[in-house]
Formats: structure tokens, sequence, C-alpha cells
């Protein structure tokens, strides 16, 4: 009779140690095969055939399949839709169930659920666990059982919610002997799914000490090397959360409730996914936005005649990274100077992001539009020349990123600041007395 098989299948959690999927997929009592699908459902929506993110995932594939062979084992990728993936892989193999991790946005969510019944309509058991934050759903609510939709009591409660059980590390390690061998699988090539490589220089994993035990202070200047980089990382799994959190509690707590406002997101998506597409606070989808395409044009190249907008996004086009406190500023500048539907910059920043999450993403725009949850408040309207002088006053950052500006050749600002702070008060109050 063949081998029983258990499925892990990998998405955002592209690790072999401490993964919760897979470490219960190796205790199954069956062998254990590895599984990764390039779903086409998102690689067809990816505009740039260069994208890196696309170039990250590859990497770590090649990486964790040179582990896995060192095991004498292999992980098992397709190209393709997931349910033809699946339908591929339960012929070849005897499968009796398939492991994976929760995943809360809501494409993810509809095709788990075609795939478990794809599966159960066969016999198959579909196992799913929490992995990539430390709580989540529901296990972080107020006492009448209702989501938080602000942090503060959130991030409280979330506290009191913590035990140690919740950082213990899932030691897969301990049970490889339960991989199935087989000889290695070749991965498909970028170019045979439509891509070619993009540049492989990516932040490193490692979580710097000294940087974080700083970070309460340095993570606001942008031509600082204050901040960890570690987004991409946490976006695709190839950090364990639990990790980061034990090592940012000991390090910074400024740090560590960064890493809740990332909880807080996932949580909101997850009870509130109305917020792909319309805003959490239903009277902002009244707003009458000017979207002026010129105006937009201008933003996305950095043209704005604003030198920290300007560098922000000249940052993000150059290098996939945009500075937290540059993401707020550009964002605000968008949506309230220009007027432009916070959709629109949301869709931008989704395109070139490396560490793009569509709960974080969208968090982060609602926030600065004010339509989100726990917002800034609409009529707090960013003024970016004091913005610049509060966190780059020696203009280091701008330097770099725009180094025209204390030339004559600099452009004209697209708004004046004034004229456009009053315009946007006027806008938004119109849409809430409609
Ligand atoms: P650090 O400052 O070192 O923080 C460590 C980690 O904590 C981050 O990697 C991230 O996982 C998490 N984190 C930090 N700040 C936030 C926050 N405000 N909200 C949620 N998580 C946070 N973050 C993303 O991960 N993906 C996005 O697509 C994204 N889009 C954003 C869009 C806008 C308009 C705004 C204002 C913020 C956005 N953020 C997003 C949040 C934040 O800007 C980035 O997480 C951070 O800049 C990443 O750099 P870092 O890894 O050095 O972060």
């Amino acid at each position: 009779m063949e081998q029983k098989i258990s499925l892990c299948w990998f998405r955002r959690d592209l690790r072999l140690d401490d993964q919760a999927a897979f470490y219960y997929a190796l205790r199954s009592g069956n062998r254990v095969v590895p599984v990764f699908v390039f779903d086409t459902h998102i690689l067809n929506d990816l505009e740039d055939k260069q994208d890196r993110r696309v170039t990250f995932i590859h990497e770590v594939l090649g990486e964790m399949q040179a582990q896995l062979q060192q095991l004498g084992s292999s992980m098992d990728v397709f190209y393709g839709t997931p349910e033809n993936a699946f339908e591929h892989w339960t012929h070849k193999y005897e499968v009796a169930g398939v492991y994976t991790n929760h995943d809360y946005e809501p494409y993810a969510k509809n095709r788990d659920a075609a795939i478990a019944s794809q599966l159960s309509r066969k016999g198959i058991s579909f196992y799913s666990y929490k992995d990539q934050v430390i709580l989540e759903k529901n296990e972080v609510v107020k006492d009448n059982g209702e989501p938080y939709t602000i942090f503060t009591p959130y991030s409280r409660k979330w506290y009191d919610t913590l035990t140690f059980f919740h950082l213990k590390p899932y030691p897969c390690k301990k049970y490889y002997q339960h991989l199935f061998k087989q000889p290695v699988i070749k991965l498909p090539s970028l170019e045979e799914m439509g891509f070619t490589p993009g540049e492989k220089h990516f932040p490193s994993k490692d979580l710097e000490e000294t940087l974080i035990r700083h970070y309460d202070e340095t993570r606001d200047f942008p031509a600082e090397n204050g901040t960890s980089r570690l987004g991409i990382h946490l976006r695709f799994g190839t950090v364990s959360i639990r990790a980061v959190m034990q090592r940012a509690m000991q390090l910074n707590a400024t740090f560590a409730k960064e890493l809740i406002w990332r909880e807080f997101y996932q949580m909101i998506l997850w009870h509130y996914p109305h917020v792909v597409g319309n805003s959490f606070k239903k009277e902002y989808d009244k707003i009458v936005w000017r979207n002026n395409e010129v105006e937009f044009e201008k933003w996305c190249k950095g043209e704005t005649g604003y030198p920290i907008v300007d560098a922000g996004m000249r940052e993000l086009n150059a290098t996939g990274f945009m500075h937290n406190r540059v993401r707020m500023i550009t964002a605000s500048f968008l949506t309230k100077h220009l007027l432009i539907d916070w959709r629109w910059g949301e869709a931008y920043f989704a395109a070139k992001l490396l560490d793009y999450d569509l709960a974080s993403n969208n968090g982060g725009w609602q926030w600065a539009a004010g339509s989100g949850c726990d917002a800034a408040p609409y009529f707090r309207v960013f003024n970016p020349a004091l913005q610049m002088q509060k966190f780059d006053k020696d203009l280091k950052y701008i330097r770099k990123w725009v180094p025209e500006f204390e030339g004559f050749e600099y452009v004209k600002p697209v708004v004046m600041h004034e004229e456009a702070r009053k315009r946007a008060l006027e806008v938004y109050n119109k849409a809430f007395r409609k």
C-alpha cells in the first residue's frame, strides 16, 4: 500500500522551523510533503513582470528546497491555480490531510474554503492553524464580546490576554525524520512563469539589537537607519512573529507596540472585510474626491514640489521601501492636499511596497484619510514643511532623494499648503452634512 501523506501548504509562512502548520503536519503520523502554489490568480494581476516580491519568494523557496534536499526530502511547487494544484497532488500522493496556516484576507478566506470543500469531497481533511499573528480573530475582544476598533484599549487587552504559551516556539526540527523522502523536484523558474528576476538585495532578517534598543528615539527620522526593516520578512513569514515579539518585549516596548498594530489591523480585516474597497466609517464614502489624474501622476513620480513628499515617493519607486513617518506624510498629502481617493494611493503602494500587506496598508491609508478605525482626526492635515523641519531638519533624507531641491530647477508646489488645507476641510465637512 502507498504511504499516507500529509501535505503542508506553505503561503505566508515560508520557514521550516517554529511554523505551526508544519509542526502539526510533522506530528500527524504520516510522511510530510511541503507544497507551495505560485498562484496564477495572484501572479496574473501583477503588472510589473520584474516584481521583486516574486523574486523574493522564489529565492526563499530555493533556500528552503536546499535545506529539504539535505534532509533527503523535497518541496513540491506548482505553478497554476490552487484548485489545479490540489487536483494534481491528490493524484500524485496518497493524501490523508492538508495542513496550513490561517490567512485573514478575503481572497484567501474564500480560496481556503473552496480548497477545503474540494478536498472533503475526496475524504481528505483540511487543517488550518494560527501562525502569522500571536493573538487573532476573537482572542482579543471587549468584555461584551465585540471587536475593538480603537488601538489603545485593544493593546491593553492584548497584553492581558498574552501568556507564555502564546510565544512558545513550535519545535519542527525535532520531527524532520517524518518528512517524505524523495529526490529533489525542480522549482519552476521565474522565466517559466513569465517573470524576470528583479534586484535581489533584500533587508536582513536578523533583528539588530542595538538598533531596536534605541527604536523609540530613532524610528521617526527617515534619514536614520532607525527601524527594523523586518516588514518583508513578517509579510512572508521568513521570520516567526513569536520569536520577534519575544525579543521585542525584552528590548523595546515601543517596538513591541508596532508589532501589535500589525495584529490589530489583521484583526480588523478579519472582522470588517468591507474595509477592502470601502471606508471603515461609512460616512467617508460620501467624500467627493477631486481625483485629478495629472496631480496623481506627479505624486506617484515624486514631483509635487513638496520635498518630503517627493523624497518618500522616490524612495518607494527606487527601493520598494518607504519610511513609516513618510508613508503617513505622503498618504495625508494625497488624500487631503490633493483630495485624491485613498484607494488610488493604496493601490499604488500595493504595487510597489516590498512589505505590502493588505491589512496594514489598508489600515495605514484609512488612518491617513481619516476614514479608518482609530484614524487621525479628519481635520488634522499634516503640514509637509513642518514635518520636514521636525523629522529631517538637516535635510539628509531630502538631499539623498531630491538632490535638485536646493537649486533653481526644483518643481513648483502643485498646490499651496494653506489653500489645500482649507479646501480639504470644506470638502470633508460637506460630505458629513449630506
Ligand atoms: P518597524 O518600524 O521596524 O516595525 C516593525 C514591524 O512592525 C513592521 O515590519 C510591521 O510588520 C509592524 N508595523 C510597524 N508599524 C506598523 C503600523 N503602523 N501598522 C501595522 N504594522 C506596523 N506596513 C506593512 O507591513 N505593510 C504595508 O503594506 C504597509 N502600508 C502602510 C501604508 C501607510 C499609508 C502607512 C501610514 C503605513 C503602512 N505600513 C505598512 C505600516 C508601517 O509603515 C510599516 O510596517 C513600516 O514602515 C515597515 O518598516 P519596518 O519593517 O522597518 O518597521
